[in-house]
């Protein structure tokens, strides 16, 4: 069932999306080589507690952090450690979400440690731009097909593939709501969009192929073939007058 917000709960939720970003920034200004995951969960819990807020992936479904922090070949759901130290050259990547007024935020994006090779660098960009893609697509009258269609096109024409078995959602009062968003599709196919959802968006790109496997702790997905992945969402909400990006500090 897809619940549309009200402009009020918008407002409402607009402000545990703000402090997802915040959480989110200070935790990836901290990227760094020598830094280890453990350390940079501790950054984001932090922040979000000295907001009044909840980390709302702690003890989802079991996770064991208030972040997923995911390194290289590792595409999401990384489980922090303090004995994971990151090294000169990884990319990192971050997702976390913050609970406040009884609504979610959700975001990640994807950091440098030192200075990454230029594929990883055009990986990066490539991805994030995606995202902006995706969100652009998110109009009112639209439907999800053209947000996956914006996204999967942007991606593969540059040469990289998609993640198929893990999609962007809805979001709001529950973490994850319907719809699901997938990071491909057909333009003018799937459930209509409306003024008043609110989806995470977040293509999960690869350098090499879109297959995926499970590591051993059941959490963390990896790239079939170790090849680099790359990730960035953001929580938005679809409105009269087009998609207003609501993870953001300002
Ligand atoms: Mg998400």
């Amino acid at each position: 069932m897809i619940v549309l917000k009200t402009s009020k709960e918008l407002a409402l939720m607009k402000e545990a999306c703000r402090i997802s970003a915040r959480a989110l920034r200070i935790a990836g200004e901290a990227v760094e080589p020598g830094v280890t995951t453990g350390e940079l969960d501790k950054i984001a819990r932090k922040v979000i507690a000295e907001a009044g807020a909840t980390p709302v992936f702690l003890g989802y479904n079991g996770f064991p952090a208030a972040a997923c922090i995911s390194i290289n070949n590792e595409v999401i759901h990384g489980i922090p450690n303090k004995k994971r130290v990151i090294r000169q050259g990884d990319l990192v990547k971050i997702d976390l979400g913050a609970r406040l007024n009884g609504f979610n935020g959700d975001n990640a994006a994807t950091f440098a440690a030192g200075s990454i090779s230029p594929e990883a660098e055009r990986l990066s960009k490539t991805t994030q731009q995606a995202l902006y893609e995706g969100i652009r697509a998110a109009v009112a009258g639209g439907r999800i097909g053209d947000i996956g269609a914006a996204v999967q096109r942007y991606c593969e024409e540059r040469g990289f593939s998609l993640v198929r078995e893990f999609t962007g959602h809805g979001v709001g009062a529950q973490l994850h709501e319907d719809p699901s968003v997938p990071n491909f599709g057909t333009p003018g196919r799937g459930t209509r969009l409306l003024s008043g959802m609110t989806l995470a968006i977040e293509p999960m790109v690869n350098l090499g192929k879109k297959e995926i496997n499970f590591m051993p702790d059941k959490w963390t997905v990896v790239t079939r073939d170790g090849e680099l992945s790359a990730h960035f969402e953001h929580t938005i909400a679809i409105t009269v007058n087009g998609p207003v990006i609501l993870t953001k500090e300002d």
